[in-house]
């Protein structure tokens, strides 16, 4: 028996609404499914526009544009997080500037965020790390002071809670990832949330190739022509009508997700507890995640590979990330850390990720634990 880090998985009618979005002859993006995902990502998350793209990353791009990043604007972020988010500042000319993390929830170090600030500074990307939100509030309000820009990636934080908020509808922009490995899935696909009103209109031309397409079909324009920058950002309707299917469920699969973490927590406390390894820091007041991830640490870097190794013996596909971007080859060409990352550097080395997937049975879930158990116990 082998359990893999991730399983594509479908919860309702997703094959059924494919087939009535090909019945309903319209397969480019903006159909049917792709309003119904729109205005249920406006309702349910509190987004002032919400405009389905075919990736993260492809909102990520869309905010950086938005942001009007010009050759040389600062634009500070995590070090330890995905490349599209340093990638599509940098495709504008923008410099990433690379702020140490928080050791209990990996997100941005909100106090260290002011002294990485220039006059060059254009804006700040918070990433929610696993699921769990930045301190958004010190955040805002240092973005507020300083006139910059937010953009929240909000890849892994569909639905978590920030004090009563949601990820993605607190800063200027947020962008949402619905790849096969996030919660609510399309296999690639995403979201840009535009929460500033003053870029909606601007948003929806850079995604229909800079032309004033969305205005035309809404008949407030009479004829429709190139206006500004943009690219093809939306996603074809299928995509659309797969992810309506996930939506509708979206509350049951991360009751799951969340469940599966509460299985491994409570099967591997007393490891925790006896200082064999380290598990995920509670959760921050008025905070609460999605179960996007559940990670773990091994106490020195030399024990991961060797972890990683006694589970794959065991059938078990953990897995780690991220290679810091400071530390890259890229990052260090584009980009600079603000100063020493020791955090970073530190949990980067030693943090393991185990298989999290909605159709994870919980025996499933305690055999993996019990894998895990078994390395520890040996050594
Ligand atoms: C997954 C992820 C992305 C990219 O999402 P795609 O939809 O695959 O482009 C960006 N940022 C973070 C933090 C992610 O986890």
């Amino acid at each position: 028996m082998s359990t893999p880090f991730n399983k594509p998985f479908t919860i309702g009618a997703e094959l059924e609404y494919i087939t009535d979005a090909v019945a309903r002859g319209h397969l480019s993006g903006d159909g049917h499914y792709t309003k119904l995902c729109h205005r249920w990502l406006e309702q349910n998350l509190g987004a002032q526009r919400a405009l389905l793209t075919h990736s993260c990353t492809a909102a990520l791009e869309m905010a950086a544009i938005l942001c009007d990043i010009r050759p040389g604007d600062e634009v500070i972020m995590p070090s330890y997080t995905f490349v599209s988010t340093a990638n599509a500042f940098v495709l504008r000319g923008g410099v990433p500037v690379f702020v140490d993390i928080r050791r209990d929830t990996l997100n941005l170090d909100e106090s260290l965020i002011e002294a990485a600030i220039t006059p060059k500074t254009k804006a700040i990307v918070p990433v929610h790390y696993a699921g769990v939100a930045c301190e958004m509030d010190a955040i805002m309000a240092l973005a507020r002071r300083g006139g910059l820009l937010v953009v929240e990636d909000a890849a892994q934080a569909v639905l978590s809670d920030y004090r009563g908020r949601r990820p993605g509808a607190i800063g200027d922009l947020g962008c949402l990832s619905f790849h096969e490995t996030k919660n609510v899935i399309s296999g690639e696909g995403g979201a840009l949330l535009v929460n500033n009103p003053a870029l909606i209109e601007r948003a929806e031309i850079i995604r229909e190739k800079g032309t004033n397409r969305s205005q035309f079909f809404r008949g407030e324009v009479d004829k429709y022509t190139w206006v500004d920058i943009g690219s093809s950002f939306l996603p074809s309707e299928l995509i659309g009508a797969f992810l309506w299917a996930q939506l509708e469920h979206a509350e049951a699969i991360i009751a799951q997700r969340r469940r599966l973490c509460a299985v491994y927590r409570e099967a591997l406390q007393d490891l925790a507890d006896a200082g064999r390894l380290l598990l995920p820091q509670p959760e921050p007041e008025g905070v609460s995640g999605n179960g996007h991830m559940f990670y773990l640490f091994t106490r020195t870097a030399a024990e991961r590979p060797a972890l990683l190794a006694h589970l794959k013996a065991a059938g078990v596909h953990a897995v780690f990330h991220y290679v810091p971007l400071h530390a890259s080859p890229a990052g260090r060409r584009y980009g600079r850390a603000a100063g020493p990352l020791p955090v970073t550097e530190d949990l980067a080395e030693r943090l393991v990720r185990l298989p999290l997937y909605y159709g994870l049975a919980e025996d499933e879930a305690r055999r993996v634990a019990a894998a895990v158990r078994q390395f520890f116990e040996s050594r």
